[in-house]
Parts: C-alpha cells; structure tokens; sequence
C-alpha cells in the first residue's frame, strides 16, 4: 500500500511515488539561536513519522534537514553575547539534536549547515543574475526579481498581479529582512551586502562583502544533496509564504527544470490551551520544560504526534496525561502478548526497530491503513486501540505491531515504569540479570544468553528498555 499526503501544490491528496529508486525529501530544518520549541518539534515529528511510515512501506528515502546557522536572528543574539556565531550556533545545533535523540527521531541522511555551502549558493545567486532573474543593488545585496518569474505564487496561491505592483516598499526599497509579511511582497534578497551589524560575520561574493539571504540556502543545499529535482519538501504552514514560494522561485529561474518538487508537506502549527505560543503569554515550552514537569520523552513524542497534521494541534497538560495513559496501555497490552507467544520483549523490539512492515491480514491492517491515507496519526492510534484486545500470540499480528511502533517512533523500551515489576526479586536473580545486562552492553552475547537462560530457570524474565532492564515474573 503506497502513502498518500496532501499535496499543497496541487491541493489534492496523492500517492508518493519516488522519481527514483530513492524517495528524497528535504525539510527546513531548525534557525538554531535558542532551544527549539514544542511547536517546533511537532513539525519535525510529523516529518520524522511520514519518512518512518514511508520506509514501512518499504520505500528507500533519503532525507535532508538543513541546519540555518546564519541569519539575522542567529547573528543578533551571538553579537549580543560576544560570541563567534559558529561557537554560538554549534552550542544550539547540539542542543538541538541532543532534544532529537531524545524524542526518538531519526537523524536525517544530510544535515548540512548553511556557511558551510556559501560557494553553492553564491554559484545560484551568479546564475539567477546571469539568467535575468536577479539583479544587484547599490548597497551590494542582489535581489530576486519576481516579476521575471511567472509562476510566482504557485504554491501559496498569492496574487501575483497585485504583488507585481509592489516589487518594491512604498519607500522605493527593495526587501532586506528574512522574514516578511504576507502583505509586503516584494523582491527578496539573495546576497545581503555588509553592513556594520553583521559584525565579522560576512563572506567575499562578487558583488562585494555580505552574507547570503536566507531563502537561497535551502535551494542550493537541495540541488546540492538531492538534485534539480526530488520528491517532497516540507515545513511549518508559516513557511509555505514566503519561504517556500522563493525557493521554487530561486530553484526553477536557476535550473529551468519545473517542478523543482513535486510534492511540498506542510504542517499546521501548534498552539497551547487554545492559544498561539508565544514568550509574552509564557506559555512557550522546550522540551526541558516539560521533562522538568515529570514528563517523559515518550509521552511528549506521543502527545505531539497524536493530532492529525493538517489540523492545528491544542498542546494540553490533559493530553500529556492521556499519552501517559495510552502507552502505559500499550505496554500492557504487548506484554501480556508477548508472554502468550514465550516471546520476550527484545524479540519485539527488533520488530520495533526494522522498517519493514507485513500488515496484511493482521488485526492492525486498519491502522496501517490509517497511516497511508495522509498520515493519519489519530485514527491509526484509535485503531491500534481498538484491535488491542483482540491481540493474542499471534506472532505476525505482535509483528505488523512492532512495525507500526517503528512507523510512530513509539518505543516502549523507553518507558519503564510501563512494566509491573515485581518488588521482591530474589538477590540471585537480580544479581544474575544485572551481570547479563553488563555481558549484553560488552557485546558477549554467548554470556548473556547464558545468564538470560539461568534467571528463566529460576522462573523469571528479563524485559529489555534502552538505557535497562526491568525483571519480571515468568
Ligand atoms: P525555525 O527554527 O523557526 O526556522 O522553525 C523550524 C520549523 O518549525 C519550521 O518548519 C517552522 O514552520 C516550524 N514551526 C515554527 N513554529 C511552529 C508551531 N507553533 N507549530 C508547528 N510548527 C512550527
Ligand atoms: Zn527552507
């Protein structure tokens, strides 16, 4: 069964298929000045889920998130605290992924940062200028025109006539910020001549000292990783105007190959209680925030995924609390099939952790369906839930199980207060099962099965999380 999403493009639910034998996705990834918000990672879960789900599918992808380590922001805060930009980006660059670990997202395929492929996208801004498309200012910035391109608005659906009109500021100027509002279209730069706030932060071009605007980054670092053209490209909602109009506009003017993506995958945002997020109102959380709250990492993985992505999720401390409940349930649910089918938990997680999904059949068809109709989160869960009782020792269905835990990312190894452990476990027992937890972590597996095979005989078992293990009563 193929994947289908809604294709902002062409405003209609397709099937993924990949122009080659590798499905190849790029999304902008994170502007690393501070810790990454909630809101953040719930885009960056949903895309994280739909590569998951694609590689279930049995689909090869290739998946580049770019890390924006230049720009007004990044430069503001770092000149703030006197501190070279690339020693104070890479310190958010870690936390950032560091917070991805955590959340049980894969590691993109590339990750390429922004100054480190100033020559790609000084090559596309020489391009677009040779080709008619850019233009050089006096200040030393160079503009994209976007009345040269007469498929601007494609994506977002804007006026292009209207914007025609305004490809410059009613002062007469040209646009310099990064981001700009939807009523203030007008030419976007693409090289930012240097100027005294940039401090040391400036690279030589042939128009002069600058640094590169930020929209050019993400489409010379997709040609770079994934060609002219690829299969998919996603983002916040907020990045379809203008981020993601300019690059098709930037891409296609330099390449002349349309369309430079044939599927773009937004996400809507996340607000909380009801509200927009926002410092001022203090309801913006980080993942510590609510790690610190005595959240675990699962359940915040779980909470951010469980809204369908096309709607705005209502991030509540409730939800957190039902997501608790749900994986508890979860384990509970596995454990006990597991135990009917003499399996143990480590057999399961291999099944959780292998992309390769054989659904058909199953009792969890449903959800894997669910899955594949436009990455639908919430109603692949409910299905989950609803064959649950139904789950017994059947080992392909405790299999097609295992792979929609790889598809969600959900990893109930994690979560060890999901298993009734036994309070009194003999010494001998729990000596035994900590020696083969340090066999096991040696990489002497003949020990550890060993030890595994003496703590069965005396009549218990040993579940397996990542970071331990809990022992349990056979
Ligand atoms: P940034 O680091 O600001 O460039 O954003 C990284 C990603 O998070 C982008 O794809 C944004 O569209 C997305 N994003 C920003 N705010 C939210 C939000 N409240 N909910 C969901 N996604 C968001
Ligand atoms: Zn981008």
């Amino acid at each position: 069964m193929s994947v289908s999403i809604y294709n902002t493009l062409t405003r209609q639910k397709e099937a993924l298929v990949p122009e080659t034998d590798t499905f190849r996705m790029y999304c902008c990834g994170p502007t690393v000045y501070g810790p990454a918000h909630i809101g953040n990672f719930r885009t960056f879960l949903v895309q994280d889920a739909l590569r998951r789900t694609l590689e279930c599918s049995g689909v090869k992808v290739a998946h580049v998130r770019n890390i924006t380590d230049v720009d007004d922001k990044t430069i503001r805060e770092s000149r703030k605290l006197g501190i070279p930009l690339a020693e104070f980006t890479k310190k958010w660059e870690d936390k950032f992924h560091l917070d991805c670990d955590r959340l049980n997202m894969l590691r993109p395929t590339v990750e390429p940062r922004a100054t480190e492929h100033i020559a790609e996208q000084l090559d596309m801004v020489s391009k677009l200028v040779e080709n008619g498309h850019a233009y050089a200012a006096k200040d030393g910035s160079v503009y994209f025109k976007i009345s040269s391109f007469e498929n601007y608005g494609k994506l977002s659906g804007i006026d292009r006539e209207h914007m025609a009109t305004q490809a410059l500021n009613s002062a007469g100027e040209a646009n310099v910020a990064d981001e700009y509002e939807r009523e203030n279209v007008s030419d976007f730069a693409l090289w930012k001549g240097r100027k005294p706030e940039d401090g040391e932060n400036f690279w030589k071009s042939p128009w002069g000292e600058g640094r590169p605007g930020w929209h050019i980054e993400c489409s010379a670092m997709s040609k770079k990783y994934l060609g002219d053209t690829f299969d998919l490209h996603g983002g916040g909602i907020d990045l379809c105007f203008p981020h993601h109009e300019n690059e098709i506009a930037q891409s296609e003017s330099a390449t002349g190959k349309s369309p430079c993506v044939r599927y773009w995958f937004h996400s809507a945002h996340l607000m909380v209680e009801g509200q927009k997020m926002s410092k001022s109102l203090g309801n913006l959380y980080t993942l510590d925030d609510l790690l610190k709250r005595g959240y675990t990492c699962a359940q915040i993985r779980y909470a951010l995924l469980s809204g369908h992505y096309r709607q705005q999720l209502n991030f509540t401390f409730k939800g957190l609390d039902d997501a608790k409940s749900a994986l508890a349930k979860l384990s509970k649910g596995i454990g006990g099939a597991l135990e009917r089918a003499g399996m143990d938990f480590g057999d399961f997680q291999k099944e959780a952790v292998s992309p390769l999904g054989r659904f058909g059949g199953t009792i969890f068809e449903p959800a894997w369906n669910a899955l594949c109709d436009d990455l639908n989160i919430p109603r692949a869960l409910g299905e989950i839930f609803a064959a649950l009782p139904k789950l017994d020792g059947n080992r392909r269905d405790i299999s097609a199980l295992g792979s929609l835990m790889y598809a969600l990312g959900i990893d109930l190894g994690g979560e060890p207060q999901a298993y009734e452990t036994e309070a009194d476990v003999p010494e001998e027992v729990s000596k035994l099962a900590q020696m083969r937890w340090e066999a096991k972590k040696n990489r002497d597996f003949a020990s550890a099965d060993e030890l595994r095979k003496r703590v069965s005989e005396l009549g218990w078992t040993i579940l397996d999380g990542k970071d331990g293990f809990k022992i349990k009563k056979s």
